[in-house]
């Protein structure tokens, strides 16, 4: 049976800013599964952090109901605060927020915050760190701002994973690092998703991104839910995204275009692996029978 961790039905979402209304999110209805990881995908003003941010009740349902672990959003007190304790969010540029003067603290400040014991706060605060890369005997007593751009990163992502969240949510996660900056990243998020069976709802708009990471993709236009289903169901459909202003991963776009020139690829081939198998397995064809 399959374990949903978040549950939309129906949800809309309308902002009201003086006597203009704005509809972000029309009739939403999905399911994300416990341990996955899923991401939501759009041009901007698509809704994509408008729906996100639903799922740990910064903001609330006009109508319909999101639930989250069991719990409904629309609670208010301490349900509420335990909401936001599971549902860990790393919006843009995060470390832009880092404030103290050394990793510890930075790291420290949301457990602190939580009332543990010291010894609590060192236990996660250590584990945190050693998850994203940087061990704590080299890296907790420096400051942040003598890191590089992807170690702040992961310095901030270690600060959301020390308060032990079941559910991440990240707000293009990547953006503005480099190349191997961004490698690392995902290589780190992966580990927490696999190690610590955490579920990664990732926003983005980088194809190659949630091609690699993504369980499960649910595209947003306009407001409206128009597309769900795996990278490999999506990407594999052909210029299918292109109505909805989103590019297939080059990648994949150099194999449609292959594939129209003639060559007998697999569409549903999404990574440089498979791609790499696939065209070998073409040349071992044409070789057997050419020797015919
Ligand atoms: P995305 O994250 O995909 O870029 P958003 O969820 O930020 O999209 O925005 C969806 C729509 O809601 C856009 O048209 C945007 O202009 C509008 N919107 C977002 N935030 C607000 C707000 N605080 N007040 C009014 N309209 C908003």
């Amino acid at each position: 049976m399959t374990d949903h961790i978040i549950s939309v039905k129906n949800l809309y979402h309308t902002y009201q800013s003086g006597p203009l209304q704005k509809a972000a999110l029309l009739d939403i209805t999905m399911e994300i599964e416990r341990g996955s990881c899923a991401a939501i995908i759009g041009i901007t003003g698509s809704g994509k952090s408008t729906l996100v941010q639903h799922f740990n009740g910064l903001l609330r349902p006009t109508s319909g109901t999101v639930a989250v672990d069991g719990v409904n959003v629309q609670a208010r007190g301490g349900d509420l605060k335990v909401l936001r304790q599971r549902v860990g969010m790393l919006f843009q540029f995060p470390e832009a927020q880092l404030f103290e003067h050394t990793v510890y603290a930075d790291v420290a400040f949301g457990p602190r915050r939580l009332k543990l014991s010291k010894r609590e706060v060192r236990t996660r605060v250590l584990q945190a760190l050693e998850t994203v890369g940087l061990p704590p005997h080299t890296y907790a007593q420096r400051s942040p701002f003598e890191l590089s751009g992807g170690q702040r990163r992961r310095v901030a992502l270690a600060g959301v994973l020390a308060m032990l969240p079941k559910i991440l949510v990240l707000d293009e996660p990547t953006t503005g690092l480099d190349a191997d900056g961004r490698t690392e990243f995902y290589y780190y998020l992966q580990r927490v998703q696999q190690k610590d069976g955490v579920t990664v709802i990732l926003v983005s708009h980088d194809m190659s991104e949630v091609a690699t990471l993504a369980d499960q993709l649910f595209v947003l236009h306009n407001g409206r839910l128009v597309m769900q289903g795996t990278p490999r169901a999506i990407f594999g459909q052909g210029n299918i995204l292109h109505q909805w202003g989103l590019t297939e991963p080059p990648l994949s776009e150099l194999l449609i275009q292959l594939h129209k020139q003639g060559l007998a690829i697999p569409l549903d081939v999404f990574t440089l692996e498979e791609a790499l198998h696939a065209l070998q397995e073409i040349e071992t064809t044409r070789h057997e029978k050419e020797n015919v």
